[in-house]
Parts: C-alpha cells; sequence; structure tokens
C-alpha cells in the first residue's frame, strides 16, 4: 500500500507514503494528534459561525472560484492523483477529476433554487403562513477512502459547504498526497473566512478521534465493516452519518441484448481503475443461450487492455499491495472450490514503463457459485467471475441474493423488460445498457 503498515501504530507520528507503482518513498505526512484534531475542530466551528451568515451568492462565487483554481491546477492534479493510486491519466481525469467540475458547476447553477427559504401556506382553520429555511449542520467530517481519492473527497466538501458548513477531511493513509493538494486548493481563499476545509492525517484511530470530537454531521465512504464502526462511534454523540459502503454489482445480460456491447460493457465495469471502484461489475450473469458468444467478446476486448502507467496504459496496478493479495486469495480460493480461469490472452502490457509490483493482469472466471467468496465478498479488483441463467426470475434471484445493494445494469434490446427487472432488483441505482457512469450525475441521488 501507499502508506506503510507503521502508520497503523497509534505510536507513530508519519505516514510513509510509497508509490503504488515502484513502491517507492514518495512522501511522509505527518499524523495528527488529540490537540491537532481539538484545534482543527475548533478553528472550523469558529469560521463556520462566520461562514453560515454569507448569502448564498457569496458561497456560488466561493464555487465558482475553486472550479477556476481546479482548472488552473489540472496538471498538476492529475500527476499527483496518478502517482498517489498508480491509476492511469485517463482515469484521474474522466473519473476522479471531472465529475468534480460538473458538480461545482451543476450547484453554483442550482444552489439559489435549492436553498432559498420555502413558503408554505395553509388555507384551512387556521389560515397559516409557514417558512422553511435551510440552516448549515456546522462542522462536517469527512473521511474519504483510497480508490477515488479526489471526487469522494470533493464531493462530500463542495456539497457541504455549498450548504455553509466548515469541513474537516481525513483522507485515506493510503493517498495522503492527494488530501495535501485538496487543501492547498482551499488555502487562502478570497472573500470567505478561513479556514473552511482543513486537512488532517491519520489512518483509523484518527478518523475514530475526529468522530469523537463531535463534528455535527460525519460523511464517511468505504467498507462495510469500517462503516459500522463510523456508525457506532457516532452513535455514542448521536451524530448523524451519511455512509457511502462498498458494493458487489450485478452486471446481467439477457439473451436480446446487443451481445458484442454488453461484453465492451462489462470489460469496461469489470476493470476499470484495475477493478479498484465500489461500482464495478463484480457479479456477471449471462443467459445461456448467449454466454458462449459474449465470452468470445470478451476475451476479444481483454486482449485489446494495455496494463501500464501514465499515458500509455488502460488500466495501472492496484493501488495498496494488501489489496492485490486478497484478490489473489478470493482468485485461488474460487479454483481450489472447481472454477475455471478463462483463456484469456494476456493483457498487452506498453512497451515502456517496465512491471510495477502491484500489478494483475484482468481474469475471467467461469465454473463459479454463490458459496465462493469471489460472488459473495467485495473483490476490488481486476476480476470478472461470470455465471449463466435460463430464465428473467431466475436472474433476479440471484441479483438479488446479496448483502451488498449498490448498483446494477441490465443488457437487453428491449427497454421496457429491462425497466421491468430494473424494478425488481434491490440497488440503489441500476444502468440499462449502459454502466457506471451514472456515479458522475449529479442530478441523480
Ligand atoms: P476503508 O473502510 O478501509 O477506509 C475508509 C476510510 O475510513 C479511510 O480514510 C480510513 O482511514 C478510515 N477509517 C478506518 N477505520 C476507521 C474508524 N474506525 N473510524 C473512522 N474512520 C476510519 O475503505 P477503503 O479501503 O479506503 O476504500 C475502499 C472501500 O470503499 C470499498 O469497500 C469500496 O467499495 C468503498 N467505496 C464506496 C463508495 C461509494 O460511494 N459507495 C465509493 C468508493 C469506495
Amino acid at each position: 500500500m501507499s502508506a506503510t503498515s507503521t502508520c497503523k501504530h497509534s505510536h507513530d507520528t508519519f505516514i510513509d507514503n510509497d508509490d503504488p507503482t515502484t513502491l517507492k518513498r514518495l512522501s511522509q505526512h505527518r499524523i495528527a494528534t488529540e490537540a491537532d484534531i481539538q484545534s482543527a475542530v475548533a478553528a472550523a466551528r469558529k469560521a463556520g459561525h462566520e461562514w453560515k451568515r454569507y448569502s448564498l451568492s457569496a458561497r456560488r462565487r466561493l464555487l465558482r472560484e475553486i472550479r477556476l483554481r481546479l482548472m488552473d491546477r489540472l496538471p498538476e492534479m492529475v500527476d499527483t492523483i496518478c502517482r498517489d493510486t498508480g491509476k492511469v491519466q485517463v482515469e484521474a481525469l474522466m473519473a476522479d477529476i471531472y465529475p468534480v467540475f460538473d458538480l461545482l458547476s451543476y450547484y453554483e447553477k442550482n444552489l439559489a433554487r435549492f436553498l432559498s427559504p420555502v413558503r408554505r401556506s395553509r388555507r384551512w382553520l387556521p389560515p397559516q403562513t409557514g417558512w422553511v429555511e435551510y440552516a448549515p449542520r456546522g462542522v462536517v467530517a469527512v473521511i474519504a477512502p483510497w480508490n477515488y481519492p479526489f471526487q469522494l473527497a470533493m464531493v462530500p466538501i463542495i456539497t457541504a459547504l455549498a450548504a455553509g458548513n466548515t469541513v474537516i477531511l481525513k483522507p485515506s493513509e493510503i493517498t495522503p498526497l492527494v488530501g495535501e493538494r485538496i487543501e492547498a486548493l482551499f488555502q487562502d481563499l478570497s472573500e470567505v473566512p478561513n479556514p473552511l476545509v482543513q486537512v488532517i492525517h491519520g489512518g483509523g484511530a484518527v478518523g475514530e478521534a475526529l468522530i469523537k470530537n463531535e463534528p455535527e454531521l460525519v460523511f464517511f465512504t468505504g467498507s462495510v465493516a469500517t462503516g459500522k464502526k463510523v456508525m457506532g462511534t457516532a452513535s455514542a454523540s448521536l451524530i448523524p452519518v451519511i455512509l457511502e459502503l462498498g458494493g458487489k454489482d450485478p452486471f446481467i445480460v439477457l439473451e436480446d441484448a446487443h451481445v458484442a456491447r454488453a461484453a465492451a460493457g462489462a470489460v469496461y465495469a469489470a476493470f476499470a481503475n484495475t477493478g479498484q471502484l465500489c461500482i464495478s461489475a463484480e457479479r456477471v450473469y449471462v443467459h445461456e443461450a448467449v454466454a458462449a458468444p459474449f465470452l468470445e467478446y470478451v476475451k476479444a476486448e481483454i486482449q485489446r487492455i494495455r496494463v501500464d502507467t501514465g499515458r500509455s496504459g488502460d488500466i495501472g496496478p492496484l493501488t495498496d499491495p494488501e489489496q492485490k493479495r486478497h484478490v489473489q486469495r478470493q482468485i485461488q480460493e474460487a479454483l481450489d472450490a472447481g472454477a475455471e480461469q478463462l483463456d484469456t490472452p494476456p493483457a498487452v502490457a506498453a512497451e515502456e514503463g517496465g512491471d510495477p509490483p502491484n500489478r494483475l493482469n484482468p481474469k475471467v472466471l467461469t465454473r463459479v457459485d454463490h458459496h465462493m467468496a469471489i460472488m459473495k465478498d467485495e473483490t476490488f479488483g481486476p476480476v470478472m467471475p461470470v455465471m449463466t441463467f435460463s430464465h428473467d426470475e431466475e436472474a433476479i434471484e440471484m441479483a438479488n441474493d446479496s448483502s451488498f445493494g449498490l448498483n446494477a445494469s441490465i443488457w437487453s434490446r428491449d427497454l421496457r423488460r429491462a425497466q421491468q427487472m430494473a424494478s425488481e432488483l434491490v440497488v440503489g441505482s441500476c444502468s440499462i445498457n449502459d454502466v457506471i457512469k451514472n456515479v458522475g450525475n449529479p442530478k441523480l441521488p
């Protein structure tokens, strides 16, 4: 992982952050002490008392300033994200940064409509006029993961600021450099109280200590296991939490689908960001009538993927060595239990760039079943396990046979049939003949 395991011990004072492509030291970051956290919360509260009195136009101007600053620093930000995570440039730009521009523009345009007081009148006995006002909560703690370290920190930060709050971000200890750049983005802002956004570094202990310092809201993105701990800690002080957790998303291909398109979509959804994506295709269910051509198309698509870093690659290495071991364990366990690895020709590695230690080529597994961890637990790596089904009800049953329910995707030429199936899935959102892209759409929940 980029952060050495030493940072997990409370007596350590620094995060030693390594480059995932070389495992060489990239940066060091001081771990926040209890005193640091207390003073950050006090400063956020002080700035918040002023910030909440600023007009909606002032908040809109702040969003514009951040958008322009980000535009100015774009190459530096892409480079930092790539170095901290091992992502390829196109992934950093299109998936980690671009949605943030979209969100900033969206709130600049809609802030007044969302947050102006709303009049609510009642005509009958006794007539009344009431007003609903939207008040900021105060200090918002944002606790972020490492897989999209920019977007998943910036989206809750921007939303909190737009609503008149101040923010303390604790970035993942695996990607602290991105956290440092985010802090710089909000430093010395004109015409607003400072600091609106502060960053504190550290692992789980620092996240926990931040919550114990009683911010008014916690916005957490990460794993289910940590989400439970976060909710537990916050509940002691009745602090409301927003939890964005893991996924094991089903990808369903019906027999009337455009099979080549569905296969291309599945390869994109399973392997984008080297599978380190909460809404990647983690379970693929294909109708038995089209399974054979589907797998042929998948093989052909995989052959075109370049596993490398920087400009020339489509997917990079895994960000964290522990993550690679976790993925390899799941694969081995499935193979031991009877799964078969599809004979996919090795993905094309670009000539330059060598062979990063965290590299793991895309893999497709068949003959898997729901007893295997690869079909039950989050994999978060470049693996596509494929099962077949024979009718729609069976596909729905298989898709819903999971304790996760984040996202799904259905592929069919019959939109009505796909929509009906989507309503039957117990998931937060479902794409039809598309996948993943709903996540960057600020208009969707
Ligand atoms: P993680 O749960 O290990 O860590 C997330 C953050 O929580 C880190 O900053 C970590 O330091 C902090 N943390 C750890 N223990 C804590 C504690 N006890 N109290 C407070 N904070 C604590 O997750 P990760 O490995 O960084 O990220 C990958 C996970 O995030 C995957 O499960 C993925 O599916 C999920 N994820 C979800 C979404 C979404 O929007 N639903 C998006 C991206 C990632």
